[in-house]
């Protein structure tokens, strides 16, 4: 199980930070977590083939975390798609897709399985394939907002635990969430303050690099991965240095970063394949 990160800035894409989004590779099976404007290119650059996602996660629908998506979904139409897509968002996801198509006048030939989010507590089974099941859970945000849980499915054969990996962006700090990212082999988790904007990251509802670390540690997961990072931030080692105090096992993530999941190592970009579509 690998993560590919497409962008791990806050809400302004500038600098070598994009918006969020990423790829889990779980066994071949990929899902798109979060995807911000411009996912489509950086899916592209990572030799990603645009056509092997079926399935898309959005946490929430703040412009930084979703407007990517009717591009995205555009370009599969033109490239002749015609598999479905699952989406899994919160509720109106739909409603703006749908009416950004119809009003614009664009088309979209394949079919898409909506699933959308509509729960303000507890822990919500919301897809599952023969690679992972998929839960999902409410975060403390200014929009509705939900992380997720991500297992793997291992083969009958495998005798190990099966791999967890956690996504949390963007959230306020919040210990109502330890159950739900218990245990996470890897655990994503927005940090777009260092300490000492903890007042306004209470006030935006976001989290600080001590708050991540100390969520990390209270939910006793293996590694931490910081994303979201501000662009107040160009170097990103004080916000390491403060996660760090709280957890020691944390790296902050990096565009076009591929992360594997357990191991705790990066690895290279991938080589271009014959067919980038
Ligand atoms: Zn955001
Ligand atoms: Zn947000």
């Amino acid at each position: 199980m690998f993560v590919t990160i497409l962008g791990s800035g806050a809400a302004l894409p500038i600098g070598a930070r994009r918006c969020s989004a990423q790829v889990l590779n779980i066994a071949g099976f990929k899902l798109l977590i979060d995807c911000a404007e411009a996912t489509q290119d950086r899916i592209r650059y990572n030799h990603l083939k645009l056509q092997s996602l079926s399935t898309i996660l959005i946490s929430h629908l703040h412009g930084d975390h979703f407007f990517g998506l009717p591009g995205l979904l555009s370009t599969m139409h033109l490239c002749g798609r015609t598999e479905p897509v699952t989406i899994v968002a919160p509720r109106g996801a739909r409603q703006v897709i749908e009416t950004t198509f119809d009003l614009t006048g664009n088309h979209i030939a394949f079919p898409i399985d909506w699933r959308e989010l509509d729960f303000d507590e507890g822990l919500h089974r919301v897809f599952e394939c023969r690679r992972c099941t998929v839960d999902a859970f409410p975060l403390d945000h200014s929009v509705p907002d939900y992380g997720f849980r991500i297992t793997e499915v291992p083969p009958v054969s495998a005798r190990r635990a099966p791999l967890v990996y956690a996504y949390c962006c963007d959230t306020a700090y919040d210990e109502r969430i330890l159950p739900h990212i218990a245990g996470a082999d890897l655990l994503c988790l927005e940090c777009t303050f260092s300490n000492e904007y903890e007042r306004l990251a209470a006030e935006r509802k976001h989290l600080t690099a001590g708050q991540a670390g100390r969520l990390a540690r209270l939910a006793g997961v293996r590694q931490l991965l910081l994303t979201h990072i501000s662009a107040r931030f160009r170097e990103p080692d004080l916000l390491l240095a403060q996660a760090a105090a709280e957890f020691e096992n944390a790296v902050v993530a990096a565009d076009n970063m591929r992360f594997e999941v357990g191991v705790g190592r990066s690895l290279p970009l991938p080589q271009p394949s014959d067919n980038e579509v």
